[in-house]
């Protein structure tokens, strides 16, 4: 039978608008050491904004309209900030073939010609050459191949979330010293963030399979892991964390299905709030 102190602490919990899936999680959630975080949509907003557009020659009108042709199909992010940026005009274009490479971004046809737009790790595997100074900007950036050729790219921005500071001082506070960030955007904008919020440990250009083994890592060295992440593509590491948390708001039906605990708003700091109540309802029960 389970011990009624649960039942409050459960209860709690769902006032917070954090859902415990089982009474058990409320006492693993007190004993985790390290809490491994997902970057965009969980620490920042997950919306982007388009920042500069640089072409290689094409009118920039056209360019955007054929970059958002291809990204009209893809329900990422970094593709709506797109769309919206370019309005209408993409809808004369004809989109067929597309084809979204996870960690890297998009393949498709657009009026015929083949067109990629994603990160250096996309124009690497289909060997499409480009000026490297281009890597050095720290943002998160879409490049763009027309034809096998690279034809320019679009920045974009994401805002941190308000309490994702708060977030990290209060785990360190409460004596988690081990914060880890995983983003599969690219290493100089994961650390730019990392070093804002004062985290411990970050790494960038992850795959969602990198992020996996990241997560076995740290399990193999002992530690008590907590996962938290938006849910796009982070069903494997919420599965293999010893407790995997889910942030509802935007969270992929996948990852709340194997999530131990949901968090309904967007907020990450919900984690902290998690911990405190498992540690108030151990004090109850025992
Ligand atoms: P994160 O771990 O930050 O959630 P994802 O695994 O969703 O990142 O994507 C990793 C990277 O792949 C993005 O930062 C971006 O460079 C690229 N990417 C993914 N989808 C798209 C897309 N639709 N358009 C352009 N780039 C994309
Ligand atoms: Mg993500």
């Amino acid at each position: 039978s389970i011990p009624l102190g649960y039942f409050g602490g459960i209860g709690a919990a769902s006032r917070n608008g954090i859902l415990f899936k089982g009474s058990n999680f409320l006492d693993l959630i007190t004993t985790i050491d390290t809490v491994v975080m997902d970057k965009t949509g969980t620490l920042t907003e997950g919306v982007f904004k388009v920042q500069e557009i640089k072409t290689n020659g094409l009118e920039q009108a056209d360019f955007l309209a054929t970059v958002a042709a291809l990204e009209s199909k893809s329900t990422h992010p970094i593709a709506s900030a797109i769309v919206q940026h370019t309005g209408l005009s993409y809808q004369q274009k004809t989109v067929s073939e597309t084809e979204e490479i996870s960690g890297h971004g998009l393949k498709g046809k657009v009026d015929g010609q083949e067109v990629l737009a994603g990160n250096g790790k996309l124009m690497h595997k289909y060997n499409i050459a480009y000026d490297p100074q281009i890597d050095a900007i720290v943002d998160t950036i879409v490049l763009v191949a027309i034809g096998g050729k690279f034809a320019g790219y679009i920045t974009i921005a994401d805002q941190i979330k308000e309490d994702a500071p708060g977030t990290i001082e209060t785990l360190h506070q409460m004596g988690i010293k081990n914060i880890v960030m995983l983003s599969g955007d690219k290493d100089s904008i994961v650390q730019k963030i990392a070093k804002q919020l004062k985290i411990d440990l970050a790494f960038g250009g992850l795959l969602p399979q990198d992020k996996v083994t990241k997560v076995e890592e740290l399990k193999n060295q002992g530690k008590q892991v907590a996962f938290i992440g938006d849910g796009i593509n982070d069903a494997p590491v919420i599965t293999l964390a010893d407790v995997g948390l889910a942030m509802g708001g935007l969270g992929s039906d996948a990852a709340i299905e194997t999530a131990d605990v949901v968090i309904q708003t967007d907020q990450p700091s919900k984690i902290a709030t998690a911990i405190n109540i498992g540690k108030k309802t151990k004090q109850i029960v025992w």
